[in-house]
């Protein structure tokens, strides 16, 4: 067995989409779930790459995901449109959700879109970038699992919530941001048990309530929010928006539903559009765009900075040409799913 086998993008999708549709997913959801592994592992974000396919595999066999739901979209209020994911994974009904967002957004300068019952373990930004690519402001957010204690506390509540935001740049990729609401994504954590390596410092604490830096300790006991009660509060908040607020389940309830069995969270996600041009009196979208450029560049004047997303943009350019690698092993799981 090889330690790292060396794939093409294309290679990348092939694999994944095959792997899936092998072990019973739909052509259209095999080719939406390849496509946000794809990027991933194109923007050297490991832990959301041909790693998670495993995961989308054992969470058809355990889990109660459908392997072709067709999501159903309904409009709620002008400004908001439901999307029912009947438990498929999210990355269809976001590829789908997309069209009517931006269309909404643009007649009405804000819309949002409310996804429910959607299996999700991928990260957000590529579904707030495709929007600021189409020069629209957006945010989304969801809840996962019940694995991160509130500030103070040691047992899980919230789980790793993440929110992004995206932000349209003249002739240039978006500004984007995504990030747990957890001082680390639990992929990071699983990824630290897989190649042998203690964790930082702050990441988690044990079952007894104890920090630890042992990745099977923390996966046993709670992570901890980002810088506290900060992080704790926009976990909070990301409960209430993709749960309460959408009419789906908190963390808590989806970790009673997954049983900690697979690690894939069922519940919604909450997506805000805004057009910019809707948002100054004159419609300038030059200024605004503009404008934004000179904050940017007061942080990057400074040593030491870049802007978020600035690493993917800059992996985005290596990996077209270069390729990726990717363990040996994970590489021979795939083959075993399509070789059967
Ligand atoms: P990171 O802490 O790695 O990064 C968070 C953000 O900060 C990124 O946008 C990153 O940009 C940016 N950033 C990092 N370092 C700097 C820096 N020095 N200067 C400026 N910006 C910086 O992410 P997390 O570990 O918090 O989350 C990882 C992923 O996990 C996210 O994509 C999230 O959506 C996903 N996730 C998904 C869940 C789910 O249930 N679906 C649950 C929890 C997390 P860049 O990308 O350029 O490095």
């Amino acid at each position: 067995m090889n330690d790292r086998v060396h794939l093409t993008l294309e290679e990348v999708h092939e694999i994944a989409a095959d792997a899936l549709r092998a072990k019973g997913y739909s052509t259209r959801h095999a080719r939406a779930i390849a496509d946000t592994v794809t990027a991933a592992e194109r923007d050297e974000c490991a832990s959301h790459g041909l790693f998670r396919i495993p995961f989308y595999v054992k969470a058809l066999q355990e889990a109660g995901v459908s392997p072709d739901a067709e999501p159903v979209f309904r409009d709620l209020a002008p400004a908001v449109i439901r999307a029912d994911a009947h438990f498929g994974f999210a990355p269809l009904t976001l590829q789908l959700g997309a069209d009517p967002l931006e269309r909404r957004a643009r007649e009405l300068g804000i819309a949002a879109l409310a996804i429910v019952n959607a299996y999700n373990v991928a990260a957000l930004w590529p579904e707030v970038e495709r929007l600021a690519e189409r020069g629209l402001v957006a945010f989304a957010f969801t809840a996962a699992l019940q694995y991160v204690a509130p500030a103070g506390g040691t047992r899980p509540v919230y789980g790793t919530n993440p929110m992004a935001f995206a932000w349209p740049r003249a002739g240039r990729p978006p500004l984007v941001f995504d990030q747990a609401s957890s001082a680390s994504a639990r992929g990071e954590i699983q990824i630290h048990l897989r190649d042998g390596r203690p964790l930082p410092e702050g990441w988690a604490i044990g079952p007894d309530g104890e920090p630890t830096t042992d990745p099977a300790t923390a996966l046993a006991g709670a992570q901890l929010p980002f810088g506290g009660h900060k992080g704790a509060a926009i976990a909070l908040m990301v409960e209430l928006l993709a749960g309460a607020l959408v009419g789906d389940v908190f963390s808590f309830e989806a970790h009673a539903k997954d049983a900690g069995r697979v690690g894939a969270p069922c519940g919604g996600e909450f997506m805000i559009a805004i057009d910019p041009a809707r948002c100054t009196g004159d419609g300038d979208r030059g200024a605004q765009l503009a404008h934004a450029e000179t904050l940017f560049a007061k942080v990057l004047e400074q040593d030491g900075t870049r802007l978020p997303s600035d690493r993917r943009y800059r992996a985005r350019e290596r990996t077209p040409t270069e390729g990726v690698t990717i363990p040996g092993s994970l590489h021979d799981t795939l083959r075993g799913y399509i070789d059967g």
